[in-house]
């Protein structure tokens, strides 16, 4: 067995399991060891029975005294056993879901676990009803005897991300298996040079303390030096991709002629705000340069960055040059592609519409790709199929990446490498610090927008019950106004009580919105299907339009007024803040409305911070603020390459110290020959030859 031999193999898993781990992206031996754990759960307290005050988690441990089982509607059962452990008694309840038309006993395994005087460990939420202490078991083990040493507790517990099919213990079996010789022949980058040793411990024993770590903080350093060793490897790249650019001439040059871009300005309907002429003018200026723009443009959601956008696409097309937009999904690239066909009309500019749904047929690939290759199209608006081979361009001059906090360096790379050293601007309503964004996408320079066209109300933000939203929905679609309802979920989970798009906007239209029309939108649509969803949405032929978090970049309805974000505690704020930025685009007053029945603390705080600050950058520095230590967040939201162990918020230290070791290997060892430097050589050619693909570009 090695690193890339194939899941399957190993022991308890098999060829099921197997198929079930790969949508974890778990393939062979290396992604399971590397897919570290989301969090912990701290199990190494036992807490006395009688000492359970609060309503939260707890470890309890002690004898089993009593078993029953209740009936509690025709659906739902209940089994309890009585726990004692001489301080006091608690009752351990499991709810399962019966058909009341089987007889099968869905209690069995736990009645033939739960023996009356065995012992049993048990983790969940305590809670005192009626003076009762009751604990709804998350997890449990059953011991023979009080002294025996259990096997899932007195210790941190690892928590997976889990898919159908898998539980956290198959994980963890697996890795008990296979992680100690495994973790041994992962490469390791950083102790191999000496120089750079830290306090950080070698790969291999990263790699085992983050699965079975002793303490959060032994977790916490095993993290950082996995993470070390993925933002050196990114750094690397990066810094070999600037050696080679800074070489490169420019090759695009614009100059100012107005011929569309005087016509676009004076048919548009409003003026530009003095940010956006600000934005404008310094992109021009980078445009006009000897040297390829790299700019971000960052503007808080509705601030307007589509027409400078537009403006600057403008430009390359005066000057007979192609451009490229790309948006991170098909509804989003559609509307763009509507609102520049109407914001150019009459013009002579040709766009075109490039997503997978777009170019299905032979025809319409007939009809799209060649007017691209011959240069006859001048505006490609798309999504990642932009970057797709078949895409091949005349002269690409420009490329706009929308919500880049969606995208990742890579993307951008492989955007770049359809042009001919082109000008780049990126765009993004969820602000990054300025120096993180420099460190992992190189020298840039930053337009803020830093106010919103004018007339806008603020967008009032409650946090009420569902009957009270809805009564304040009513009211809206009453003055004309339409409204957006969100959901965490598309279908009904067992696993979780969550509320799902597509059962509750059936349930929603025959009940308190039955004399209105509504809609539903959800990723599991068919592109069309959604396109056709918004396109009506837009045109005011439904009322409501209840959806999932695809709506949550860039959709612009300026009639939606009332935003009601279910389970809103489900979200980081970030993207309720992109939810809330649906509506308050056009001039009437907006309202966004969070539903929640959540009672932790976090929580709490997060939804108190929306309802008091509608500053996009603001409510990015209390996200940074909150995140917990030991918390593993997902570094994909922001679009970064995804990083198993870094951090790219947290961890901003550990980037730059990753930049300034990158920069002098590269110094000394250009092309990465030197035997001290074999493994980076080997990681950055195999396991990351994604990386690879930037310096190429570069
Ligand atoms: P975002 O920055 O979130 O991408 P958009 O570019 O979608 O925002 O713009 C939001 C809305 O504001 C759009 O309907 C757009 O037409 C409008 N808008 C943009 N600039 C102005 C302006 N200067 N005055 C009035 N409305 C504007
Ligand atoms: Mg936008």
């Amino acid at each position: 067995m090695n690193l890339s031999t194939d899941i399957k193999y190993i022991k308890g898993i098999g060829p099921k399991r197997a198929s079930a781990l790969s949508k974890l992206s778990i393939k062979n031996v290396e992604d399971l060891i590397t897919f570290f754990p989301r969090t912990y759960q701290d199990r190494t307290r036992i807490t006395k029975i009688s000492n359970i005050i609060f309503n939260q988690h707890y470890c309890v441990f002690g004898k089993i005294i009593n078993t029953y089982t209740k009936k509690l509607s025709m659906n739902l059962s209940i089994f309890c056993a009585e726990i004692s452990d001489g301080s006091g008694t608690i009752t351990a309840n499991f709810f399962r879901k019966v058909n009341p038309y089987s007889n099968f006993d869905i209690f069995a395994t736990l009645k033939a676990s739960f023996k009356i005087n065995s012992f049993v460990y048990l983790y969940g939420i305590c809670e005192l009803k009626f003076r009762q202490r009751q604990i709804s078991v998350e997890d449990y083990e059953i011991v023979e005897n009080e002294n025996s040493v259990p096997e899932q507790f007195n210790k941190l517990f690892p928590v997976y991300d889990l898919t159908a099919g898998i539980t956290q213990k198959n994980i963890s079996s697996a890795l008990k298996l296979v992680l100690n010789d495994m973790a041994n022949l992962y490469p390791d980058i950083i102790s191999n040079n000496e120089k750079y040793k830290t306090k950080l411990m070698p790969i291999s024993k990263a790699i085992k303390t983050l699965h079975f770590p002793n303490s959060l903080q032994e977790a916490e350093l095993a993290r950082q030096s996995f993470a070390l060793q993925e933002f050196l490897l990114l750094q690397i790249v990066l810094t070999k991709a600037k050696q080679k650019n800074e070489t490169k001439p420019k090759v695009n040059h614009y100059t100012i002629t107005k011929k569309i871009l005087t016509p676009f300005k004076n048919q548009l309907k409003f003026e530009f705000t003095r940010a956006q002429k600000r934005a404008i003018k310094e992109i021009f200026k980078d445009m006009m340069s000897n040297k390829a723009m790299n700019r971000m443009l960052m503007g808080d959601v509705g601030s307007g960055k589509t027409v400078v956008a537009l403006s600057a696409i403008l430009l390359a097309v005066e000057n007979g040059y192609q451009t490229a937009i790309v948006a991170p999904t098909e509804i989003l690239a559609e509307q763009h592609y509507l609102t520049f066909k109407n914001m150019l009309k009459g013009l002579n500019v040709n766009i075109e519409l490039v997503t997978s749904s777009n170019l299905k047929t032979k025809k319409k690939q007939n009809e799209i790709l060649p007017a691209i290759e011959d240069g006859t199209t001048n505006i490609i608006v798309g999504t990642h199929s932009v970057i797709e081979d078949r895409v091949k361009f005349k002269n690409l001059s420009l490329v706009i990446i929308d919500e880049q906090h969606r995208f990742g360096v890579l993307q951008k790379a492989n955007a770049l490498a359809k042009g001919n050293n082109p000008d780049v601007l990126m765009m993004t309503a969820t602000p990054i610090p300025r120096g993180l964004a420099m460190t992992i996408y190189g020298e840039m320079s930053v337009s803020i927008l830093d106010e919103l066209p004018p007339n806008r109300t603020p967008i009032q933000t409650y946090c009420l019950s569902e009957n009270i939203a809805y009564d304040y929905a009513l009211e809206e679609i009453e003055k004309g106004n339409q409204i957006y309802i969100v959901y965490p979920l598309v279908d009904e989970s067992d696993k979780m009580e969550l509320k799902s798009a597509t059962q509750e906007a059936e349930k929603l239209s025959q009940t308190v919105f039955k004399n209105n029309k509504v809609a539903l939108l959800h990723g599991k649509m068919k592109a069309k299907e959604k396109n056709d969803v918004m396109i009506k949405f837009k045109n005011k032929e439904f009322d409501i339009l209840i959806s999932t978090t695809v709506i949550e970049v860039g959709i612009d309805v300026p009639n939606a007024t009332m935003i009601i974000i279910q389970h809103a505690d489900r979200y980081g704020l970030a993207t309720l803040h992109q939810l809330r930025g649906r509506v308050g685009r056009g001039q009437k007053k907006s309202y966004c409305i969070l539903v929640s029945d959540a009672k932790g603390q976090t929580a709490k705080q997060r939804l108190q911070i929306m309802t008091t600050t509608t500053d996009g950058f603001k409510i990015a520095s209390e996200d940074l603020k909150m995140r917990g230590p030991g918390e593993f967040t997902g570094t994909m939201q922001h679009g970064f390459p995804e990083f198993k162990a870094g951090d790219i918020i947290k961890d901003v230290k550990l980037i730059e110290y990753a930049k300034q070791v990158a920069v002098d290997i590269i110094t000394k060892d250009t092309e990465l020959c030197a035997p001290e430097n074999s493994n980076i050589n080997y990681l950055i050619n195999n396991k990351y030859s994604q990386l690879s693909k930037i310096i190429q570009v570069g």
